[in-house]
């Protein structure tokens, strides 16, 4: 028998959310521990590249390196360029069959808005919390900056007063560490919404056939609406499927599964099924089996 439309497309009571939004850490599905793993060990080649010199155009001491190899600045430009269009690609392919993969799950700076998250979110009653928040998005924002700028620079420069372009890598420090701080205090997420020009790439091109979040409206919800609560994203995971792709829709999501996490936790106390979970099953994509999406 055909489900009476109301069940298509439910109505939701709307969610509050709560000042400092909810942070969610542990993971519960092998979804969301992989993508911690993935996102640590992207973070992890990002410094060790230039630091072991598999890829590294130092421009103060105009010495470039492919493999551990020293090589000349054309050879050296050329592999960046390879690399770019090889990322380009592969990103394209992953999201035009998955689906915004590259910010739940590779992109370092949505590892940064998350950490600060979760600062914010564990300090929430403690007196000092904007203090040590701003302190701590200002260590991220310079960590970033010294990884960055590794990939272009010799570091030892900053110490190196006599050097001819010390000023100008203090001056590119000192710029960097306030754009990222600015970034990353002030807009949060909101920069991966409606600024990073990926995001807004992505938005656009990402398929309705990918893999997404959807409602489950044969499943029962309790209306706790912690999916909402936790979405870095700001949207409304139960209603995704039922909106425009970029307004509020999937071509938003990130694909962190922090809401489909949360939807198990909290319908795990009710001893009952997630009625958030993946468009897909899992024999499409091993890494979804879900604990308790079978029951
Ligand atoms: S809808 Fe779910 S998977 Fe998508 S960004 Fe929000 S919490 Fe992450
Ligand atoms: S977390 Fe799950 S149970 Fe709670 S409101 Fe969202 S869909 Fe419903």
């Amino acid at each position: 028998m055909a489900k009476p439309t109301f069940f298509d497309y439910p109505e939701f009571r709307e969610t509050k959310i709560p000042k400092i939004r909810l942070a969610h850490v542990k993971p519960v599905t092998l979804y969301t521990k992989y993508r911690w793993v993935v996102q640590a060990l992207i973070v992890i080649s990002f410094v060790l590249v230039p630091v072991m010199h598999w890829l590294k155009l130092d421009f103060t001491n105009d010495q470039y390196w492919i493999l551990g190899r020293e090589v000349s600045m054309m050879l050296a430009l050329q592999a960046v360029v390879v690399l770019w269009l090889g990322t380009y690609f592969v990103n394209f392919f992953e999201n035009y069959f998955v689906g915004r993969l590259l910010c739940g799950w590779i992109c370092p700076w949505g590892l940064l808005n998350r950490l600060g998250m979760i600062i914010n979110h564990k300090l929430r009653r403690h007196k000092h919390r904007s203090l040590i928040l701003v302190i701590g998005n200002l260590i991220f924002s310079a960590t970033a900056t010294l990884v960055v700028m590794n990939w272009v620079v010799d570091l030892k420069t900053l110490f190196m007063p006599q050097h001819p372009y010390f000023a100008y890598v203090w001056g590119a420090f000192g710029l960097l560490v306030l754009l990222g701080f600015v970034v990353l205090h002030m807009l949060g997420f909101k920069f991966c919404e409606g600024f990073c020009p990926f995001g807004m790439y992505l938005t656009v091109v990402t398929q309705k056939n990918s893999l997404r979040i959807t409602f489950d409206s044969g499943r029962a919800c309790v209306d706790c609406g912690l999916c909402t609560q936790v979405c870095p994203m700001d949207l409304s995971p139960r209603e995704m499927d039922f909106k425009d792709s970029m307004n509020g829709g999937f071509g938003q999501c990130i694909l962190c599964g922090d809401c489909i996490d949360v939807c198990q936790n909290r319908m795990a106390l009710e001893g009952l099924p997630a009625p958030l979970r993946w468009n897909t099953e899992q024999e499409i994509i091993p890494l979804l089996p879900l604990e308790n999406s079978s029951r």
